[in-house]
């Protein structure tokens, strides 16, 4: 089991360096974070033990379960899940250094408030839904530029970049349109010079596509199955918790 994970982290990392390689990018322009849903924190700490120090959950439940395991290691822990609002106490409490998937101005009002009571700042993504699939979550790519105006006027949470799942396809013709999109995003966000956000990271691309997402620019990639196994959950119960 252990080298198992540490023969698939050998892995990732190649396909990091040759995607790197071919973009003419430096590796270490490439985060790689160690999406940890379902994964028992035993098989995480497997990776951390590697040198490996990012990981995220999607689920407030399993950020709380593997809280106290994980803190004998050194690790940076992010959100990637759709994120409530009666759930933002628990994403301070357990030590959230960066929310991936804020997507709505009301999230970040009451996570602005929350922080203020609390005399906090956090970092924070503007995840994109920009394959526009009615059943993934995400501002849509046209509303992305309003909303990131809007929430840099909340001066606790700090916008280091943006978030995006893609278009889960084997066809490469799709995928790489939805991260040109999200980098093209980026660049208007950019170019509109808008004060106190930061536009530095791309989090995009995971165990499928994440040398496409490389070559479009990718500073964060998100990968579990390649790492850990196959989830015995479908991913929709982790995008979309309407389907269950
Ligand atoms: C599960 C998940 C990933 C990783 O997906 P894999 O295909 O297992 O690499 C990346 N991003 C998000 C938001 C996820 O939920």
């Amino acid at each position: 089991m252990e080298n198992d994970i540490l023969l698939h982290l050998k892995e990732i990392q190649n396909r990091i360096n040759k995607a790197c390689e071919k973009a003419g990018r430096k590796a270490e322009e490439v985060q790689l974070l160690l999406a940890t849903k379902t994964v028992s924190s035993e098989r995480i700490k497997i990776a951390l033990a590697a040198g490996y120090r990012l990981i995220a959950e999607n689920k407030i439940q399993e950020l709380k379960e593997k809280f106290e395991d994980l803190q004998s290691s050194t690790h940076t822990s992010h959100f990637i899940g759709h994120l409530q609002t009666n759930k933002i106490k628990e994403i301070l409490k357990y030590q959230v250094s960066c929310v991936q998937s804020v997507d709505r101005l009301d999230l970040a009002e009451k996570l602005q408030k929350k922080l203020e009571s609390e005399n906090k700042t956090m970092d924070i993504l503007i995840q994109v839904n920009t394959s526009n699939e009615a059943s993934k979550f995400g501002v849509a790519p046209e509303n992305t530029l309003a909303l990131v105006q809007e929430i840099a006027k909340l001066d606790r949470v700090r916008i280091q970049g943006l978030m995006t799942i893609g278009l889960f396809s084997d066809d490469e013709s799709k995928v790489r349109p939805c991260f040109q999109l999200l980098k093209k995003i980026q660049q208007d966000i950019v170019q509109a010079n808008i004060p106190h956000v930061n536009m530095r990271e791309l989090s995009m691309g995971m165990s499928g596509d994440l040398e496409i997402a490389i070559e479009e620019g990718a500073t964060i990639i998100r990968v579990g199955t390649a790492i850990f196994g196959k989830r015995i959950y479908p991913d929709s119960y982790y995008w979309n918790e309407n389907i269950v």
